[in-house]
């Protein structure tokens, strides 16, 4: 039986109705939207309606029971006793359907997140050629011509460079940020232009086999002046301080707080608004994460991001972005493109 499956079964008070898409492509590598898989001590079952169940009988060690569209009210009629289910997954009304039945529904939260936290050699794989696609793609989009350019015209020209390298989608929607549009941390391109002397936030990642990369980097489009060229080195001085930070053991509030100290030193304290950084796996965002309220501990085997960035209203902002993979006495840096200051046309 799959290793992943084995250990959430040595997690488990109860069987476990995995729901969350995310969770059930982990643990049995089928993609549906509408599918759930039930983890007991003997079996897996995994339901799914018509449109799938095709595909489901091919998967290896899971009893494929096919259901009516309304998955959750078939899935109600087969269960009995204790049965736990994604509390962040069921919505209100799918909880009212489940305990419509004979079972006893039990709430629980981060059961498979917290597996998910720690990547195999495989999913490592893959993300590694996630980030290694980003990687080449930014180095293609640096030679590119910013200036005189909207951000949405340079969003779409990342996209399509990311696709020529590899990607199969992307692993969230790009971010160009130029100018005061980069005091913003999650800005969506618009139509302005790229001006001499701006900033040019760039926030991309390639997804490639289900694994996600996530990469910022910050572009100088023509000469900065001095307040952001001082902000570019702050980021950067705070960005490598949270690298020789993270390692195993470490809490995600502590390695947050590395980059804020440093930060919050300086004149632009109080403006890295955001927390350090977020595990990156089959979802951009996930487990563990590392902000001031953070009650992770870092892992051998967690992918996370480390993202210091600095945000000033009106006139620019900076943030440098890489992946790492967190290991005993440190972290090794998958992301490679450079991080110095570099300057576009
Ligand atoms: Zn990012
Ligand atoms: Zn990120």
């Amino acid at each position: 039986m799959n290793e992943r499956v084995e250990r959430l079964r040595a997690a488990l008070a109860e069987p476990l109705l995995v729901t969350n898409p995310v969770n059930v492509r982990y643990l049995t590598g089928f993609r549906s939207t509408n599918a759930a898989v039930l983890v007991e001590p003997d079996r897996v079952r995994l339901f799914t309606d018509f449109r799938y169940a095709e595909k489901a009988r091919r998967l290896d060690g899971v009893d494929v029971i096919e259901t009516s569209r309304n998955l959750l009210a078939s899935i109600a009629g087969q269960l009995a006793g204790r049965v736990a289910f994604e509390a962040d997954t069921v919505t209100y009304a799918g909880w009212e359907t489940l305990r419509s039945g004979d079972a006893e529904p039990v709430p629980r939260r981060r059961t498979v997140e917290r597996l998910r936290a720690v990547k195999d050699e495989e999913e490592l794989d893959a993300i590694r050629r996630a980030v290694a696609v980003t990687d080449r793609a930014f180095e293609r989009f640096a030679r590119e011509r910013f200036t005189g350019r909207s951000e949405r015209e340079l969003a779409w020209r990342l996209e399509q460079l990311l696709r020529e390298e590899g990607a199969e989608a992307m692993a969230f929607p790009v971010v160009v940020a130029a100018g005061p549009t980069a005091a913003s941390p999650h800005a969506d391109p618009g139509g302005r232009p790229v001006g001499r002397g701006e900033t040019v936030v760039v926030d991309a990642g390639a997804e490639v086999d289900g694994y996600c990369a996530d990469c910022t980097r910050t572009f100088a489009a023509g000469e900065l002046d001095a307040r952001l060229r001082a902000a570019y080195d702050v980021c950067l001085d705070a960005q490598l301080a949270a690298l020789a930070a993270v390692r195993a053991g470490v809490h995600g509030r502590d390695a947050d707080a590395v980059a804020r100290g440093r930060i919050d030193a300086t004149e632009f304290a109080g403006l890295f608004g955001h927390g350090l950084g977020h595990g990156v796996g089959l979802v951009v965002h996930e487990e563990p994460v590392m902000r001031p309220e953070s009650e992770d501990v870092l892992a051998p085997g967690n992918v996370v991001s480390v993202e210091p960035g600095i945000y000033l209203p009106g006139e620019g902002g900076v943030r440098i972005e890489d992946i790492v993979l967190v290991a005993e006495d440190g972290c090794d840096v998958l992301t490679r493109f450079p991080k110095e200051r570099t300057a576009v046309t």
